[in-house]
């Protein structure tokens, strides 16, 4: 028992070997494929099932350790994204009859003002530009 431990220890040493966020999501997507294959029985969901199966084993036993964290890193960065997304449009959905969200025409950041017709002068806070805003 201790020398399959040891031998395993050894194979393992200098490995990615990581359950990180990317393997979560590749293992999650064949989990999906996976269910979708018991219903409609096709040969692209079980290649597919059988390829996001396989890339988190592939990730996890290389040794390209930087190339694996990078992954890792641009995964994380397209996440972060799409959540940042996904709360703006539920922000705007909360608050649909008291704010109105522009984007800043300088610098694109998503500013928040106070619903009232009319014309108003805006400065960005963030690159501290002034600008008109017709509401
Ligand atoms: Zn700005």
């Amino acid at each position: 028992m201790f020398r399959i431990r040891n031998a395993l220890t050894n194979f393992m040493r200098g490995r990615y070997a990581q359950y990180d966020g990317l393997n979560k999501f590749l293992l999650v997507i064949w989990i999906i494929c996976a269910f979708l294959n018991i219903f409609l029985r096709t040969w692209i969901l079980s290649a597919l099932g059988l390829v996001f199966a396989i890339l988190p084993l592939l990730r996890m036993l290389s040794k390209n350790l930087p190339a694996r964290a990078k992954e890792e890193m641009k995964y994380q960065q397209i996440k972060k994204k799409i959540s940042d997304k996904i709360k703006l449009l539920k922000n705007r959905w909360r608050d649909r009859k008291t704010h109105v969200y522009i984007s800043c025409p300088f610098c694109k950041n998503t500013l928040r003002l106070p619903k009232k017709k009319g014309k108003h002068g805006v400065i960005c806070p963030c690159c501290k530009k002034d600008f008109n805003v017709k509401i």
